[in-house]
């Protein structure tokens, strides 16, 4: 399948005219990922598509599967995260107005329509919006040997370790 990596698209262009481009991306290819991966493997299976909204507006369909091992905020161990995006992205024109965003669809994000826009970094955009602030097991695996009671933690533990 084609890598996405590299291309470039005019997202009004490629929305007008009703494109599509399937493709893989690798996780590692999204830089501002990485710092909060446990690790930077895998794929991310991508599907862009343009078209045009009820009102004529042009905007791409976005969609994006995969998994991502981030780091439990809790215990620091790897945590698979599903990925199933769907997004919508109105483009805005340069010089057009900004949707108001009490009277838009919220379902839809709006970018600035740009000439040459890198689909790995709207692809990028997208899926940080997609991650939890704070990723965490539902429960944690707690070393072995120690006691159920490990999770009461006493807010002084902290104070103590600077
Ligand atoms: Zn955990």
């Amino acid at each position: 399948m084609k890598q996405i990596v590299g291309i470039v698209i005019d997202s009004l262009a490629f929305a007008r005219e009703e494109r599509h481009l399937v493709g893989k991306l690798a996780v590692s290819d999204l830089p501002r990922l990485v710092d909060i991966l446990a690790d930077d493997s895998g794929l991310l299976s991508c599907h862009l598509s343009g078209g045009r909204n009820e009102e004529g507006k042009l905007f791409l369909l976005l969609e994006v599967e995969g998994e991502l091992r981030l780091k439990c905020q809790r215990c620091l161990e790897p945590l698979a995260l599903p990925l199933d995006i769907e997004s919508r992205i109105l483009l805005v024109p340069p010089g057009a107005p900004w949707p108001d965003e009490g009277l838009e669809d919220d379902s839809a994000d709006a970018i600035e329509a740009l000439a040459e826009q890198s689909v790995a970094s709207l692809i990028e955009e997208e899926v940080l919006l997609a991650l939890p602030v704070a990723p965490r097991h539902e429960s944690c695996v707690l070393p072995a040997g120690s006691d159920s009671d490990i999770l009461v933690v006493s807010p002084f533990a902290t104070l103590t370790r600077h």
